[in-house]
């Protein structure tokens, strides 16, 4: 009342355009419908507000992309956990987990929230911001005891147990808040929510918002320069479910290696029985979106073609199982056991609707002649009337011996009969005149508003009578809401294996080997996606052997344009391929199961975005530091070119050095560097090994042939390239010189040999002893007691000699 609310009306059909534009924009719409009859009513019609449109909510195909998931989430801080619930109105899906708070930030950014809700007492910087600007409800909505019960009712459980959920805290609470709102925003029509699940964030690789954009799983870094991502290249689904399940596995490989290896298993059958797999894959083809189609259907917007859509899918449960039992890999058997039989509710809907429905029920049109008595005797009563109306201008024509006789219809006085100026001598007696136009009467006879009567009647009877059986028809599919999700998710998954088969044949992809040992090995891998844009066989394979063991960190170097960080991040996308279930491009290839790649790449590789500085480059330097285990997978591009070069220099040593000796975990690294300076570290460090990329020199170019082999880059080839570019010889020679008069001075520091570990770089990345100096250079020893000497060194032994 105090601020106003902008109002609008718009034509209805065009209205879901309108109110995605809104919503769009960040509104939320409510939506006014006239309750009553219009005809009937007295002064204003009621209104009521029948719907609440909101970017998390929505299910209006103008607002949900069709093959990702849209999430409306709630989430509650408590301590150093934050509860998080997750509902996907389009598909039905519910999830539910408490996450460490620092972990929090990765999830909301794997499941790319459309709205957050939050209690009104909750401090959005605690979760690091939250994008969009959040709803805020009271903070009972999210008591935790509330919650607990809210879902059970909802859910329909005794207990949460069933549902993994016992051990949950905070996330009890937001779920509850969660169907509070999911309620006052829709009504009802939260009756397809029927299943609960754990998000399970310890069962699955990690994979941070800038590594998911880094190795451009589903987005492309720069889609303006034709890039692709590898969704792109990994989907071969033929149904909407197949399509966001896919997505959701790239999002989340497996961290269990029996679960890895049952998807697998699955593919690989699939690989070799394309007969099978083909003929599964037709009948996949003719399932419409279910999951969709069931939410409408739930909110009571399904139309009689899509509720005839999903009748037809139920028929095809027999068919789909028949296809998956030939299978003998665990996932595809059990699914074939677990397809439910829905070809009573198939049997129902289809013998019901007619082959091609109308969009909305009410015209009498949606169901099948024969199928209800009554309905159809309704259906006849309209038809004849309307027949013996059409029949009445012929037979008055003669009775009357007027030609021009007309038999109209307007909804102030219904039927009538018309008669020109010229001819109203004729009219006879019985004609009761109604209305005078300039050259024409219009008249009515007792005879034609009976039978009016009986049409009319009987039209609205029928159309009152359609929508009643559509709307039983309609809630006997909600009934079966949880079967309709169980064939969805069979028909989804069978469609995803369909499609990393196929992608696997397609490509010559080869089955991963996986193994808890911490290595990552490939023989003629390739990037799946680079692959692909080259032509045909231009992609040269390449190897790869590291081990956190022996050869824990592998130091790449070569000109630019040689191939590095598409090498780095082939290596990325085949642990992350392998663990999703899928083969992967390569030969061969063992994948020790990684349990989180971290990428850091360089602002000048990651020109699309633009928007890397130095802080952020040093950003996520830290949070690989702090994170890494021994499990992970580090990708490092270049560090530290966003600042001097002895300053980038110096922290790329320190990192290295860091990752090589972290008692935290050392984890399995590529870094890709411009550093020569770092191939020293190859000999200084046991676990540290040089790779670099194979260039030859050939009439004054550099060819590049993106071998990756042993070693480290003998040369910079910056200089050689600035000449290929075209920069003017007189700058060329000069930079020559620079060069070599800078190679001099450096080695003239050297103390030893070529051979010696360069000295003056062993004191510049030792920095541990400079406080110290500094400290003892402020020494005063003359003017200390015993007891504060004593004191000091103490406190110098902890900080560098551990306790004492
Ligand atoms: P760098 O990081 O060393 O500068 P990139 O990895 O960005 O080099 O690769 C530069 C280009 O070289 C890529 O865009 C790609 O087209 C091509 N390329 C990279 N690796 C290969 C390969 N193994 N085979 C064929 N072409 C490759
Ligand atoms: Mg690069």
């Amino acid at each position: 009342k105090e601020t106003g609310v902008p109002m609008a009306g718009v034509p209805v059909h065009a209205a879901e355009t309108y109110i995605a534009r809104l919503v769009k924009r960040g509104y939320r719409v409510a939506v006014c419908e006239q309750m009553g009859d219009p005809a009937k009513a007295k002064g204003l019609v009621e209104r009521s507000v029948v719907e609440i449109v909101t970017p998390g909510t929505a299910v209006s195909e103008a607002l949900v992309p069709e093959t990702a998931n849209n999430y409306v989430a709630a989430c509650r801080v408590s301590r150093d956990r934050v509860g998080l619930a997750a509902a996907d109105v389009g598909t039905g899906e519910f999830l539910v987990e408490d996450i460490p708070v620092e972990r929090f930030r990765e999830e909301a950014a794997r499941l790319a929230v459309a709205e957050w809700l939050l209690a009104e007492d909750e401090n959005a910087d605690t979760l690091g911001g939250l994008a969009p600007e959040p709803v805020r409800r009271p903070a009972w909505w999210f008591d935790e005891e509330r919650g607990r019960r809210a879902l059970q009712e909802h859910f329909r459980v005794q207990s949460l147990r069933g549902l993994g959920g016992e051990d949950l805290g905070p996330a009890l609470g937001a779920g509850g808040a969660l169907l509070d709102y999911l309620r006052e925003v829709r009504g009802g029509g939260l009756s397809h929510l029927v299943r609960l699940r754990r998000l399970g964030s310890r069962e699955h690789m990690i994979l941070d918002a800038a590594t998911r954009r880094n190795l451009e799983l589903t987005e492309p870094l720069g889609p303006e320069e034709g890039g692709a991502a590898l969704l792109d290249t990994l989907d071969r689904t033929v149904t909407r479910m197949g399509a966001r399940r896919l997505r959701t596995w790239l999002l989340r490989p497996l961290l269990d290696r029996g679960r890895i290896e049952a998807r697998l298993d699955a593919v690989e059958e699939l690989v070799t029985r394309t007969e099978e797999g083909e003929a599964l894959r037709e009948v996949l083809r003719r399932f419409r979106d279910l999951e969709r189609l069931l939410s409408r259907a739930a909110c009571g917007k399904a139309g009689p073609r899509d509720i005839l859509a999903l009748g037809r899918g139920c028929l095809e449960s027999p068919t789909l199982r028949e296809r998956l039992a030939v299978f003998r890999a665990d996932l595809l058997a059990k699914a074939a056991q677990a397809v439910p039989d829905l070809t009573g509710l198939g049997r129902t809907i289809t013998e019901a609707i007619v082959e091609d429905p109308p969009p909305a029920a009410g015209d009498g049109t949606v169901f099948r002649p024969g199928w209800n008595g009554a309905l159809d005797e309704l259906r006849d009563r309209a038809r004849h009337g309307r027949r013996w109306i059409a029949s009445l201008q012929e037979t008055e024509r003669k009775a009357t011996g007027i030609p021009s006789l007309k038999v109209g219809f307007n909804k102030v006085f219904g039927y009538y009969l018309e008669v020109t100026s010229a001819h109203v001598e004729k009219v006879p007696p019985h004609y009761i005149r109604k209305q005078t136009l300039t050259n024409a009467e219009r008249y009515v006879t007792p005879e034609l508003k009976e039978e009016e009567e009986r049409i009319l009647g009987a039209e609205e009877r029928l159309k009152a009578m359609e929508l009643d059986l559509f709307d039983a028809l309609r809630r006997r599919v909600v009934e079966q809401a949880a079967a309709i999700q169980e064939l969805a998710a069979i028909v989804g998954e069978a469609d995803v294996f369909l499609s990393l088969a196929a992608c696997a044949r397609a490509s010559r992809y080869a089955r991963p080997e996986i193994t808890e040992e911490l290595v990552l090995h490939f023989h003629d891998g390739r990037h799946p996606v680079v692959e692909r844009l080259l032509p045909h066989g231009d992609f040269v394979p390449n190897d790869l052997d590291l081990d956190a063991r022996a050869r824990q960190i592998a130091i790449i170097t070569g000109p630019n344009m040689a191939g590095k960080s598409t090498f780095l991040r082939q290596a990325g996308l085949i642990a992350i391929l392998a663990q999703m279930g899928s083969f992967v491009p390569a030969a061969s290839a063992r994948v020790g199961i990684v349990d989180r790649v971290f990428t850091r790449v360089g602002a000048s590789d990651n020109i699309a975005r633009g928007r890397s500085t130095f802080m952020m480059e040093m950003e996520e330097t830290a949070s690989i530091l702090h994170g890494a285990t021994d499990r992970s997978l580090v990708l490092l591009d270049e560090i530290g070119r966003g600042t001097s070069t002895y300053d980038g220099l110096s922290l790329a040593w320190a990192v290295t050095e860091t990752l090589h000796d972290r008692p935290q975990g050392r984890p399995r690294t590529l870094f890709a560097t411009h550093y020569h300076e770092l191939t020293a570290l190859g000999q200084r460090l046991p676990r540290v090994i040089n790779l670099n990329v194979q260039v030859k020199e050939w009439n004054g170019k550099v060819i590049f042939l993106r071998k990756i082999v042993d070693g480290a880059a003998d040369k910079s080839y910056g200089i050689h390239v600035a000449e290929l570019a075209g920069l003017p010889p007189e700058v060329i020679t000069r930079a020559k010189e620079v060069l070599t008069r800078l190679e001099e001075g450096r080695f003239a520091r050297r103390a030893g040999g070529e051979d010696a570990p360069p000295r003056t770089q062993l004191t510049l990345f030792e920095p541990v002893g400079n406080e110290l100096v500094e400290a003892l250079r402020e020494l005063h020893p003359e003017r200390m007691t015993p007891l504060e000497a004593l004191e000091w060194l103490t406190r110098w032994k902890e900080r560098y000699g551990g306790k004492s």
